[in-house]
Parts: C-alpha cells; structure tokens; sequence
C-alpha cells in the first residue's frame, strides 16, 4: 500500500513537473503596457515608432522629473524627427543643471556632439568632445569622433596623438600607412612655417612608419632644397625612387628645380634615363627624358626615346599624346596617320590635374587626404 502511494506521489511529482516546465517554455515576455514608460519609450525608439516614443518619454520624465537620462532621449527622438534647434535646448538646458555626476555630464555632452554634428557645426561638435575628453582622457567614442573632426581641420599634430591613445586603448595595430600620411602632412605644415628641423623629424617618423610613402621623402628633399642643401635633397630623391618608383614622376618637378638652379643639365638627362631602363613602365621618365632631349635640340632622339616607351605601353595616353605631338611638330604626316585615328583623337593633352575618385575635387598637386570630402588616398591623375 505504502508503494503504490509512493508511485502516485512520484507520478504526480512527474507531471507537476512538466506543466511548471511548460509553462517557463511558453511565458510569454513582458507585455509593454507592463514596462515603465521609460522603458517602452526606448524600445519604441528601437523599433523606430518616434512619435510614440516621445509620448513614453515625456510620461517617464513627468514621473521623474530628475532623471537626466529620459530627457536626453527625449531630445534625441526630436534630432530624430527632424527638430533639431529644440533637441539642442534640451541638451543645453540640461548642462545648467546642478550636481550632475560625471556619467550624466558625458552622456550629455555626447549628445550634443551628435546634435552638434547634426547641424554642421564640426568646430562646436571639436570643443564638446575635448570636455569629455577632459572628464574621461580614455573616452574612445569621443576619441574615434575626434579624428574626424581634427582631419577636416588639418590638425595633423593632435591628429597623430589622438590616433595613438586611440590605437593603445584599443589595443589595435596602428594604421601605419594613415600615420605616415599624417606625420608627413604635419611635416608640410611646420615646413610651410619655416621649422625645416622639426618638419624633418615628422617626415622621418613617418618613413618609420611607412617605407613606401612617397610624400615623406619629397617633403625631407624639400625643405633641404629650400636650405640650399642641395645633395642631401638629392639624396632623398632618390630614396623616394628605390622605395616607391611608381610615385617617381612627384619628385621630377622638384629633381629639376634643383639641377637646374646649380646647371647640373646632364645629371637630369642621367637621371631620367636610368629610371627608364630599370623602369620599363614608368611612362612618365620616357616623357620627361624625351623633353630634356628636346630642350637641347635633339629631336631625332627625343622621338626614339618616345617610341621605345610606346612600344613598351601601347595602350598608355599619355606617351601616345606625347609620340603624336612631336610626330606632328616634325610634320611627319605619315607616320602620324600609321598611329590611327585613335591617336589623331587625342591630340588633347592629358589632364595633368589631380582628381579625387570619391567626390571629383581637383588639384594641382597630388594629395593624400580630400579636403572636399575627407577620403583617404583618393587621389589620381
Ligand atoms: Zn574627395
């Protein structure tokens, strides 16, 4: 008797069991008129119903006037909608208050950094991440904002210490190519101001950076060039073409500059005619080279050199337009009309601008940031 109770108990026990775990299975989760309002008011803004969100919001901060956090969201459902100048009062409104903790400063200032930016304001947007940055040194949103906003101000020397806290908090490897590209551009600047030295100390950091960057090893045979050194401008020169030959052509206007200044005429010819052998498809030394040829008189030669480098590049325009034109300037029609009317066609010069491939801005000189709409290395001819 005592088993067969025992048995029932278990059976019992058994099934109780089950209905309990069937239950927690299918409970459903909370319904939203269970939340408090400023909980539905965040999911409402999750799931993008603005209008009603605002509405739980407005509840939860009439329930706790005190809570900064609800009229936080509160202005940023209305950035959302589209109202931005009263967004911006309620966060400005919000910094008046008195005893805000640090958490509830930040949070504030975040927000107005993103209304800030909203309304096309970078500047503003630059001094509201340095006071956060001023409350928390480690804020990496506000770090990772910064950079932005410190590229489109050109101010590559808080530019290259923000990257690097970056990279360190992160513990990320740094984008060595973006700080050579930096480093190089703070160089530029500090040469364009007359600190030669300090420029120089930038454009080495950045060759540690990135050997293959061009820009660095102009930028050194520039400001040596500007002191009158003229070997040690050389020098880099020439660094810049055994590290990154297909960035040759940028040193050519310089390479002239300086021969030409000290009438070193042969040493260019010298020059150009040695990239082109170990070279074979730098089109732009056979155009050079030829030019130099040309200058002396040498016309017969000029055309070969263009020819050589032709044959070499047969599609390439610009040693094309270059063969044609001199054809032409020596009238000679029929070897002109054996090029084809391909050719006759672009008896245009190249461009020789630079473009940007993101947004079509255009300069003279190469660049490696867009000032028009900040994409990096976007630059062609
Ligand atoms: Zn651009």
């Amino acid at each position: 008797m005592v088993e067969i109770l025992l048995l029932l108990a278990f059976i019992l026990l058994i099934l109780f069991g089950g209905y309990f775990y069937y239950q927690s299975l299918s409970r459903k989760p909370l319904r939203r008129s269970e939340l408090d309002a400023f909980e539905k008011g965040l999911y409402e803004l999750l799931d993008g119903d603005l209008q009603s969100s605002l509405k739980s919001l407005h509840l939860a901060a009439k329930e706790d006037p005190e809570n900064v956090f609800i009229r936080i969201r509160i202005g940023e459902v209305l950035r959302k909608l589209g109202d931005l100048d009263r967004a911006m009062k309620i966060h400005l409104e919000l910094q008046k208050r008195e005893h805000l903790s640090n958490n509830e400063r930040i949070a504030i200032l975040r927000a107005l950094v993103v209304d800030f930016e909203a309304a096309n304001l970078p500047q503003q947007a630059l001094l509201h991440l340095n006071q956060i940055l001023a409350l928390n040194k480690d804020h990496t949103w506000a770090l990772e904002h910064s950079l932005k906003h410190l590229a489109e101000k050109g101010d590559w020397g808080a530019y290259l210490q923000t990257a690097r806290r970056l990279a360190t908090l992160q513990q990320k490897n740094i984008d060595s190519r973006r700080m050579a590209i930096v480093s190089t551009l703070e160089g530029d600047r500090l040469v364009a101001n007359g600190k030669g030295k300090d420029g120089r100390l930038r454009y080495r950091e950045a060759i540690k950076y990135d050997l293959n960057f061009p820009a660095s090893y102009l930028g050194l045979a520039e400001s040596y060039r500007q002191e009158k050194r003229y070997d040690e401008a050389l020098q880099e020169i020439n660094a810049l073409v055994e590290h990154c030959p297909e960035y040759a052509e940028l040193a050519f206007p310089l390479l002239e500059t300086i021969l030409f200044e000290q009438n070193r005429f042969d040493e260019v010819e010298k020059f150009y005619q040695k990239l082109t052998q170990q070279h074979l498809h730098l089109v732009h030394a056979y155009v050079a080279l030829s030019k130099i040829v040309q200058r002396k008189g040498e016309y017969e030669k000029a055309m070969k050199i263009l020819k050589e480098g032709l044959d070499l590049n047969p599609s390439n325009e610009l040693i094309q337009f270059e063969y044609a034109n001199l054809l032409r300037q020596m009238n000679r029609v029929d070897e002109l009309a054996k090029l084809g009317l391909d050719v006759m066609k672009r008896l245009a010069p190249p461009t020789s601008s630079y473009v940007c491939k993101k947004c079509g801005f255009t300069a003279e000189k190469m660049r490696w940031y867009c000032p028009s709409c900040g994409s990096w290395e976007s630059f062609s001819r």
